[in-house]
């Protein structure tokens, strides 16, 4: 086995790592999680993640926790209400879905990010995880390396496999490629205990989503399991949009006639989004991986999830790819197939750039698509045939 007597140093714990150590662990693999936050308390941020039955639930069956997943996922937030700008609703599947239905393709079950986090930090070894380890650098030695953290600590591992997202400090060791600006940025904000602070969108929500377009510009709003409201407005704009516009994005007030300018025609319904939300609110300039892009093989060194390809969130595909990503390397990683670890690396990347470059071709289609003048007509015609 390429894995015998080998310690494998994971960094990050999102998605795509947490899943990696269990399904290795699985497997009777020496691994390490090395996790900038402080500990496990900390708050995990972000939309609620809806699962893709061929890859983020194929991943949860693998790793023998689809009970757990089960009894924690949020039923009925996958309901969704597409509205106009006017928030007029022209598709509703509220009444039409059964509560499950696992092992149907179109079934994309929704769990909020700090459950799945939950979920995966359980079922590892006690000790698996190292929180508070912000990994800086890595130094060759001997047929390892050498990772050095903030907090002054240096462990040695034999296998690094780099899972610490979008901005990851350990994918430059294996390629100098970066992602490009997509033209889109997403303004995000979240509205504590909803049903009180805000609630008129909490009401019209009713437990689901809400995606909103008009004007080539989208509202996407989304029901959390612990009450909140998470939602973005995204548009096309610069790619310096958040520091040239001079906004203070910790005040309400300075966002909130941002957004009355620049989603002119827009309801006042959407003013409670931005009354309610907690500041600061985050912009954030959307990515993508290069779908071509290509790098030679190491040998002790790969990387998986936004890591490796970060692509636009209008597939909902990201974490879905980096679970995906997880249960494949660990297949390469762990089948006897490969007579060296550099062999195994290198078929898990190439059939991993295949599968990214899809899916991230399909979130920028998807972005096109609705920042463009027929997005509502667009996402109409898809939804009535895949609902
Ligand atoms: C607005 C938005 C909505 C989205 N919606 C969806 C969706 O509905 N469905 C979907 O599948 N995907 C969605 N995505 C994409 C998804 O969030 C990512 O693709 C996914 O989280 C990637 O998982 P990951 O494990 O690769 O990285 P991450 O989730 O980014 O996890 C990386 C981890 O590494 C840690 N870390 C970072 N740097 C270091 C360091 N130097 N040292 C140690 N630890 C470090 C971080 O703290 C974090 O815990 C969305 C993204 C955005 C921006």
């Amino acid at each position: 086995m390429l894995l015998q007597n080998k310690q494998i140093a994971i960094v990050g714990a999102g998605p795509g790592g947490l899943t990696l150590a269990r399904l290795l662990q699985l497997k009777g693999a020496h691994v390490k999680l090395y996790e900038r936050d402080f500990d496990k308390y900390a708050r995990v941020q972000g939309s609620p993640l809806d699962l893709h039955d061929e890859s983020g639930l194929a991943a949860i069956r693998k790793a023998n926790l689809l009970n757990e997943f089960k009894q924690n996922f949020l039923p009925r937030a996958d309901r969704k209400l597409i509205t106009n700008e006017r928030a007029e609703i022209f598709f509703s599947d509220h009444d039409a879905k059964p509560d499950e239905n696992f092992g149907s393709e179109y079934f994309r079950p929704e769990i909020d990010r700090g459950t799945l986090r939950k979920i995966l930090l359980e079922s590892l070894q006690p000790g698996t995880v190292q929180w508070d380890s912000h990994f800086i650098s890595l130094e060759a030695e001997n047929e390892g390396w050498l990772l050095h953290f903030k907090n002054d600590s240096t462990v040695y591992a034999d296998i690094v496999i780099a899972a610490d997202g979008a901005n990851s400090k350990i994918r430059p060791y294996i390629t100098d490629i970066k992602a490009f600006y997509s033209g889109i940025t997403m303004l995000e904000g979240n509205i504590y205990d909803a049903e009180k602070a805000a609630p008129g969108v909490y009401h019209f929500l009713n437990g689901g989503k809400i995606m909103a377009f008009g004007n080539s510009k989208d509202i996407f709003v989304g029901q959390k399991g612990n009450g909140d409201i998470g939602f973005g407005a995204s548009s096309r704009t610069d790619e310096n949009w958040a520091t040239d516009s001079g906004l203070d994005f910790t005040d309400y007030k300075q966002v909130l006639d941002w957004f009355k300018i620049t989603y002119s025609g827009w309801s006042p319904i959407w003013y409670e989004l931005f009354e309610s939300a907690t500041t600061p609110f985050i912009a954030r300039p959307i990515y993508c991986a290069p779908l071509d892009q290509t790098w030679e093989p190491l040998s002790n060194l790969t990387m998986l999830g936004d890591a490796a390809h970060v692509m636009p969130p209008f597939a909902g595909e990201g974490a879905n790819v980096a679970m995906l990503d997880a249960l494949e390397l660990s297949k390469h990683l762990t089948s006897g197939k490969y007579n060296t670890l550099k062999e195994a690396i290198a078929f898990f990347e190439t059939d991993m750039r295949k599968r990214a470059a899809i899916a991230a071709a399909e979130s920028l289609e998807n972005g096109e698509r609705m920042h463009s003048e027929g997005a509502l007509k667009m996402m109409l015609d898809f939804f009535n045939g895949h609902s």
